[in-house]
């Protein structure tokens, strides 16, 4: 996997890209904004962007991220930025990045937000999040199975698209809650295993030729995908 780092700042560039190349990533470094972005252009090249928001040449991080954007290279994008405040970050994320990080950062925390972006499944270019022969059209907010529609509630269709969102990884009820319910804090644990069960059988026990997607990973949670 290639990963572009694209900094003006030579010390956090080496920093960057060491600790990238020790986790077994390919890395290239550009410096000036008109080489950045002819390099992140070419198509399917990069798995990922990491980009300094202030930098010499004609472009500033945004406005690279909008140009790749209009031109539909959708490679997630980790801005780096020395501006922390929260209007910086919306305009940030509402520009098309996928992520970003305020310096100083650590290495380790850069490595994390690298992994998960990565882990991502990419929603920017096609709409449809799929995990096996079950298909999720977030456009549309159609779900099928095998081609054949699955009619869920609203609440199911939050749960799966968190679950299908964070394909593979382990998501405690605690951690279902916060974001499948949030706006209600006295769900009980027990509320997320019936709709749990709602959504079992409606997208795996409905579909006995299929192989189940959704997996109770005791005392853990549960994982999609995994
Ligand atoms: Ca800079």
């Amino acid at each position: 996997m290639k990963i572009l780092v694209v900094e003006d700042e030579r010390r956090v560039a080496e920093a960057v890209k060491r600790a990238l190349e020790s986790e077994n990533f390919q890395v290239d470094w550009e410096s000036d904004s008109a080489a950045a972005l002819k390099a992140a252009r070419r198509p399917d090249f990069y798995g990922l962007i990491i980009l300094d928001r202030m930098l010499p040449g004609p472009y500033d991080g945004l406005e690279i991220v909008s140009i790749l954007r209009e031109n539909n290279i959708s490679t997630p994008i980790l801005l780096l930025t020395a501006l922390g405040e929260v209007k910086d970050r919306v305009e940030g994320l509402q520009t098309g990045a996928d992520d970003y990080l305020v310096k100083p950062f650590s290495i380790r925390e850069l490595l994390a937000r690298v992994k998960v972006l990565l882990k991502r499944p990419k929603v920017a270019m096609s709409s449809v999040i799929q995990v096996g022969t079950l298909k999720m059209d977030t456009q549309t907010q159609r779900v099928t199975r095998a081609d054949k529609p699955v009619k869920l509630s609203n609440r199911e269709y939050k749960l799966l698209h968190y679950l299908l969102y964070n394909q593979g990884e382990i998501l405690s009820k605690e951690r279902l809650i916060a974001h499948v319910w949030n706006e209600n804090a006295d769900i009980m644990t027990n509320t997320v295993e019936v709709y749990m069960a709602y959504l079992r059988k409606k997208i795996d026990r409905d579909f006995p030729g299929e192989k189940p997607l959704i997996e109770t990973v005791f005392g853990f949670g549960y994982r999609i995908g995994g």
